[in-house]
């Protein structure tokens, strides 16, 4: 698995001076409602066009910007720039916190280069293309699944999926501005990765999406704990195909899901710790054995959570 250790230099950007019109809008002060889109800059599209200037954005190093992560497909990256920044990603605002600290994340499918422009309290402007690492997803087919919970839906079982996009869309609809990602992440429960992030799914014979998360095959009742600090937006324990779910938000609109919990011990709304029990591994919803399946997602695309958790061997045992 790739795995690296970025500090990158940010480099100032001559004759950039100036924040655009989409840049003014980045910052989010409070925990605000999301918009559904937000159309790509004029500015990023042209910036993309130029590789000559992207070349030369490189060459110049102002230490005003530290990144911390994988800088691949599915990765996530924490970022430090100088207090009072904005900063947007491939265009789309990204929240910043007052310290400015920031999370940068790559979806599965995300193309070779992504552009980082940062605009700074004096307004000065710093750009930086950032190379995404191509990844391989293997196929994934799984057998014995009830089918119901398959295809073939009926009227009833449609409603309560629909019930049940409602609740998560709803839980999804803020985000705190604070940071609680910043002390790190660590593996909820450990045990044999049984589904990896990305792998392209055949279920009974049927293909489906690409699988959301990663999967830790444990003993049913084994406890799961928060992965990072947080605050619990859904806990909901008859959810059709996730069964107990919960949803934590680490902050700055990165959030955590738990999948097909037999047991949830926090409420919506609760500030969790990393490390606390959330709840006990299950085998409810769509599943074929015990299992916790852990979903990652920032400002809505879907990231690889065993890039941010680490080595399975160096955690912390002791919850099994
Ligand atoms: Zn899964």
């Amino acid at each position: 698995m790739l795995k690296s250790f970025l500090v990158l230099n940010m480099m100032a950007l001559g004759g950039c001076a100036t924040a655009t019109a989409t840049d003014a809008k980045i910052a989010a002060p409070e925990s605000v409602a999301l918009a559904p889109e937000t159309l790509k800059s004029a500015e990023f599209e042209e910036a993309m066009a130029e590789a000559d200037e992207r070349q030369r954005v490189f060459s110049d190093p102002a230490e005003s910007l530290a990144l911390t992560g994988d800088l691949v497909q599915g990765g996530l990256v924490f970022a430090t720039t100088l207090p009072g920044a904005r900063v947007s990603l491939d265009g789309e605002p990204v929240m910043v916190s007052d310290e400015g600290r920031f999370i940068l994340g790559f979806g599965r499918d995300h193309g070779k280069s992504a552009l980082l422009v940062v605009t700074h309290a004096d307004s000065s402007v710093v750009r930086r293309a950032l190379d995404i690492a191509d990844r391989e997803f293997p196929v994934d087919r799984i057998d014995g699944l009830d089918q119901s919970k398959v295809s073939g839906f009926t009227e009833a079982q449609l409603k309560k999926i629909g019930e049940d996009n409602a609740k998560k869309d709803a839980a999804r609809k803020v985000s705190d501005p604070a940071p609680f990602w910043a002390g790190g992440f660590s593996w909820p429960v450990t045990g044999r990765i049984s589904g990896v992030f990305g792998s392209q799914r055949i279920l009974n014979g049927e293909a489906k999406r690409p699988h959301s998360g990663v999967d830790v095959a444990a003993p049913a009742g084994a406890p799961v704990k928060a992965p990072a600090d947080g605050i619990v937006r859904l806990a909901e324990s008859n959810m059709y195909f996730e069964g107990g779910l919960v949803f934590i938000d680490h902050g700055q609109r990165l959030e955590s899901a738990f999948l097909h919990l037999s047991r949830i011990d926090v409420k919506a709304g609760e500030r969790v710790k990393a490390g606390q029990v959330i709840g006990a591994v299950g085998a409810t919803g769509r599943a074929t054995g015990p299992h916790m399946h852990w979903s990652l997602k920032w400002m809505g695309t879907l990231v690889d959570p065993a890039l941010v958790a680490g080595d399975m061997r160096q955690a912390d045992n002791s919850g099994r």
